[in-house]
């Protein structure tokens, strides 16, 4: 009996999924087993290029020898303490993340992308009720196409109709304006009443858009006008991805609160709000809290992820790996004419379906798996790339030829 037909094969694990899953999920059909660096094998042997890196989390690619010693060391420790008690990992931690955002005071653990636009959204409310203003007068601007998460709040500040229809009555207070049109931002806090500017420095879900030149510094001026908090979303973004450290240094506009997740842990659950000197005062003792916010092994496993993501050879093979993926998509673009653009930063690149392709993104997925390439859709008209950030020239160049043979084959019908 081969392993797909017996009841442990893939067909049979996924035939589970199909039974016992809440459906929120059309996981590609095959089960993945094992990975190292930017290779994973199927429960069948086969291997696949990773561009997908689990959505632009394990950005030092998979089973890293220094994250595994990490999470092993501190697993034979130490697992949980509550905020009850407190470790030296999240400590630490703390300590590094304040000292590598170049303009935190203090930072908020927790343990999720969604949990940590939460803990900002509640901070800046907070804020604005600490400084006077009534409720009516504590509206956050996100933007159209943005993604902040999935919980009710940060749904609501996500300005998709499609993430939020059924859930309502949304939370209020939010208000969304167009992504890098700096006009709808200015007429949209014109009234006075606006207490923060949600903001991812690039658009991840919405079809990796980085912000145009100024737009940042443009927020930036409006809040300072308005007196209100900048905030950005770096879930997707940061961490290295956009090729500094922090997408935002890309234009050198600092924020007020930074939300960051996915690649914290590379590849283990941890998020954190860090908090510039404006706000990190607000929120004193009972003011918000997690039970595993700060764990010890999401923390142990993050102190690597943030020294190794922070150093200069890795932010380089970003800049690197990013201009040879660009480079690959053009050529198959000189031959396929698929792409209308590639767009993006660093290794989190957009490329844009021209008139056939567009809608067609889910189909390319479906054929590049069959080709051994783990790639990803940021809607249904942009193919996204967001590969581990120590991708070497070989996976990337490999990479590029699954996508290839995948495009082509399904050119050839
Ligand atoms: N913000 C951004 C920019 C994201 O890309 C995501 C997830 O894709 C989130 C927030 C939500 O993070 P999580 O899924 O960890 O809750």
């Amino acid at each position: 009996m081969t392993s797909s037909s017996s009841s442990s094969g893939p067909a049979a694990l996924l035939a589970r999924a199909d039974r016992y899953y809440v459906p929120v999920y059309q996981p590609r059909r095959i089960v993945l087993e094992r990975g190292q660096g930017s290779r994973v094998w199927d429960s069948d042997g086969r291997d696949y290029v990773d561009f997908s890196a689990g959505i632009a989390v394990n950005s030092l690619g998979h089973a890293d020898p220094e994250l595994l010693d990490a999470l092993t060391a501190q697993a034979a420790r130490l697992w949980h303490t509550s905020n009850v008690f407190v470790s030296e990992p999240p400590l630490r931690l703390a300590e590094e993340l304040v000292v590598a955002s170049a303009f935190a005071e203090r930072v908020f653990l927790c343990n999720s992308g969604a949990e940590a636009n939460e803990a900002a959204i509640k901070l800046v409310r907070k804020w604005a009720a600490a400084a006077g203003r009534p409720p009516e007068r504590r509206v956050i601007i996100t933007f159209h196409g943005s993604f902040h998460g999935r919980t009710l709040a940060a749904v609501t500040a996500t300005a998709q109709p499609k993430y939020q229809h059924g859930y309502e009555p949304l939370p209020g207070g939010f208000r969304y304006c167009g992504y890098n049109d700096l006009a709808s931002v200015e007429a949209a806090m014109a009234a006075g009443d606006v207490a923060a500017v949600l903001v991812e420095p690039v658009q991840g879900e919405g079809g990796v858009v980085p912000a145009a030149d100024g737009f940042l510094a443009g927020l930036r001026a409006l809040c300072t006008r308005h007196d209100a908090l900048l905030v950005y979303d770096e879930i997707q973004c940061g961490m290295g991805r956009s090729g500094k450290l922090w997408a935002w240094q890309n234009d050198g506009v600092a924020p007020d609160i930074l939300c960051v997740a996915k690649a914290l842990g590379a590849g283990f659950p941890i998020g954190a709000m860090l908090v510039g000197a404006r706000a990190a005062e607000v929120w004193q003792f009972g003011a918000h809290g997690t039970t595993f916010g700060g764990n010890p092994l999401a923390a142990a496993v993050a102190r690597v992820a943030v020294r190794r993501l922070a150093q200069p050879e890795l932010l380089a093979n970003v800049s690197r790996q990013s201009a040879a993926l660009r480079r690959g998509l053009g050529e198959i673009n000189d031959r396929l004419s698929l792409f209308e653009q590639v767009r993006g930063r660093g290794l989190m690149l957009g490329a844009v379906l021209n008139e056939p392709w567009r809608g067609k993104a889910g189909a390319i997925l479906d054929r590049a798996a069959e080709n051994g390439l783990l790639l990803l859709q940021a809607g249904p008209d942009v193919l996204r790339f967001v590969p581990a950030l120590n991708i070497t020239d070989e996976d990337i160049a490999l990479g590029l030829q699954r996508l290839d043979a995948a495009l082509q084959s399904l050119i050839a019908g």
